[in-house]
């Protein structure tokens, strides 16, 4: 019998919780520190307690989660602690691909697949000479907004670039990717695709809190001048969010033109969850700046569903669930390599 396996950090609870609730084992990968932590819930069947994440991908964890037929549901913890050569070596089956996890990662990777998807992207600004209009400059990797600043002149960028290289975040221009700053209302899209069923599923949509560029808009502008010093949008939370329902019709095909354009780019193709993310401008069109090539931790808010899983199914759905019952119906069905790598 397959069992569902994943690292105890992000959304592990979610995810463990809906493997239980569609009957299949749970195996949690903890540091120690946490144990205590997750083993007040019942829904957890197996602790792989380990000293640091690393030490799962030796020998003694994978021989646990082999014998048990784990399936690993990879999030945001893997990816952010670990490289991708590390993450391609892993040897027990991965939920969805793998091999996307990369473009996620990789800043010239993600604009391509994004392009390919004929999403709007922001446009890059190539040097600080260039900037000519409102522009956020954001540090390489998944640094979760952390040190990101804006700036409306080459001299601005220059003044805040400068004390970034101060505090030692940055080493210098080549570690910041200039990006037109799109004003308007974030939007984080939730979606699954069921590689089994050929279908793509809108499972909910969410909104970041980043402090302290929030807390800015409640500073008058007349405090504000003078303040010399960067905001940042380091991510604090997510809270639920529903969209007009005449945007709907677009984000679905935003969704389908990113699971075919991952398709041809990154075979198997975007299988399982995924998030688009971006800003919704004044006239309601969509900017994405970015994409999750897996579950995003914003998923966490809809553990009882989400008004959009509520229209798909009777039953509370989260997505930690609709991933258990995919591996379910692929064990089943003994289609285990469709829907992991
Ligand atoms: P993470 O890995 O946590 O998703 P990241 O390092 O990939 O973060 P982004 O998601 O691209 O960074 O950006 C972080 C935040 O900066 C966004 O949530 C958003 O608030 C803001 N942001 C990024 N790009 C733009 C843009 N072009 N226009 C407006 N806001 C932006």
């Amino acid at each position: 019998m397959v069992s569902v396996a994943t690292l105890g950090s992000h959304c592990a609870l979610q995810v463990l919780k809906g493997a239980k609730d569609e009957g299949l084992k749970t195996i949690l990968i903890s540091e120690k520190k946490r144990e205590r932590l997750y083993k007040r819930f019942d829904f957890i069947d197996e602790i792989i307690l380990v000293d640091s994440f690393e030490e799962f991908l030796d020998n003694k964890s994978t021989s646990i989660l082999e014998k048990n037929d784990a399936v690993l549901i990879p999030h945001g913890t893997l990816i952010a602690q670990m490289s991708t050569k590390q993450i391609e070596s892993i040897k027990i089956p991965v939920f969805g691909n793998k091999w996307i996890l990369k473009w996620e990662s990789d800043r010239e990777l993600k604009q391509q697949l994004m392009l390919e998807s004929k999403l709007n992207v922001p446009q890059q600004i190539p040097t600080p000479n260039k900037i000519n209009q409102l522009v956020i400059a954001k540090r390489h990797g998944a640094a979760g907004g952390k040190g990101y600043f804006l700036a409306s002149s080459e001299k601005d960028y220059i003044k805040k670039r400068d004390i970034l290289i101060q505090q030692g975040l940055i080493k210098g221009d080549s570690d910041l990717y200039i990006q037109e700053y799109v004003m308007g209302v974030l939007a984080y899209l939730q979606f699954f695709y069921s590689p089994l069923q050929d279908k793509l599923e809108f499972f909910g949509v969410d909104k970041r809190h980043e402090s302290d560029i929030e807390g800015l808009a409640r500073i008058p502008a007349s405090e504000q001048i003078g303040m010399d010093y960067i905001s940042s949008f380091n991510v604090i939370g997510n809270s639920p969010m529903v969209l007009r329902e005449s945007l709907l019709d677009e984000v679905y095909q935003m969704g389908e033109r990113f699971v075919s354009a991952s398709q041809r780019l990154v075979k198997p193709g975007m299988n399982g969850p995924f998030c688009i993310e971006g800003v919704y401008d004044q006239n309601g069109k969509f900017w994405s700046f970015e994409f999750s090539a897996r579950i995003v931790a914003g998923t966490n808010i809809y553990m009882e569903g989400s008004p959009y899983s509520t229209l798909l199914y009777d039953e509370p759905m989260s997505m930690g669930r609709r991933m258990a019952r995919e591996i379910k119906k692929a064990a089943k069905q003994k289609k285990l390599d469709k829907v992991t790598t």
